[in-house]
Formats: structure tokens, sequence, C-alpha cells
């Protein structure tokens, strides 16, 4: 038997320390939760996408009263990207969200489990690590590379 451990690092900073390129991606991320649809779980989540060459592709939650129909920010604002741009390299990805009437999370906002596997094989498709960009009102998480997001995610073999 071998014991084996995972250690993943991430940055934390306030939205006004990141580098102008990356509070501007934060804020497109933030414009786009205007985008949702939710009014089932008053959570407007917005994603936004930078690709090789610039473009920046913004998605939000989209909520259906048949519930498993609906899909999050961040498949939306990817698969849109992968649909307008095929093969366009993916580069960073930011998320913020808003919950109701309080406005934006206090803490970073993290994908689900579904988006951290899409995630993982747009980076497979990519030519190199995402960087992706938690937005909270406390601070903003900075990780280098999806794996940090998702350990021993399914890979197609
Ligand atoms: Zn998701």
């Amino acid at each position: 038997m071998e014991h084996k451990s995972l250690t993943i690092s991430y940055t934390e900073r306030p939205e006004t320390e990141l580098e102008p390129q990356w509070q501007q991606l934060v804020a497109s991320a933030k414009e786009a939760t205007l985008g949702a649809y939710a009014p089932y779980s008053q959570f407007y989540v917005g994603a936004a996408v930078l690709l090789e060459g610039g473009e920046v592709v913004c998605g939000s939650n989209q909520e259906n009263a048949a519930f498993g129909a609906g899909t999050c920010a961040e498949r939306t604002a990817l698969f849109y990207a992968h649909a307008h741009y095929p093969g366009r390299a993916v580069q960073a990805i930011a998320i913020a969200a808003r919950k109701g009437e309080e406005g934006f999370t206090e803490a970073p906002v993290s994908p689900c489990g579904i988006c951290r596997q899409v995630l993982l094989e747009t980076q497979q498709r990519s030519a190199g690590p995402i960087r992706v960009l938690l937005y909270g009102r406390r601070c903003v998480q900075e990780i280098e590379g999806v794996e940090a997001l998702l350990p021993l995610g399914f890979e197609n073999f």
C-alpha cells in the first residue's frame, strides 16, 4: 500500500490588487450576473471567459421550472465559446455571484462539480493551464490550472 496526498495552492487578494487585465475580466463576470435567470434560487451567477486572441465570452446561470434543464454560468459561457470560436484556447475564466438583494457574495464563489469537469476538459483542449478567478467582496482567489479544482478528475481514456 502506498499513501499519497495532493496539495493545491492558490492566491487570495483584494480585487483592487489584481492586474488590470484580471480586474477587467472580473468586472465582466460581475456584469454578466445581470443576464442570469434565477427565479428559483435568487442566486445570480456570471462567468467571463478569456479566449486566446483576446475575445471575452460571458454567460450566466439559466434556471428552469424543470430544474434539471437549468445550467450554470460557467457552462453557458464555455459552451458558447466552443460553439462560436471552435479551436480557440481558453486562457482564463472569472466567476462572480449575487445573492438575492444582498449583492455580491462576501466569499469567493466556486464552480460546481459538473462545471469543474467541463473546465478540466476545456483545459485539456487548450494550450495551457486555465487561470480561474473566483470573485468575492472579501477577496479574489486566483487558481492557476483547473486540476487544482478537480484532483483526480475523470479523463476520457
Ligand atoms: Zn456549475
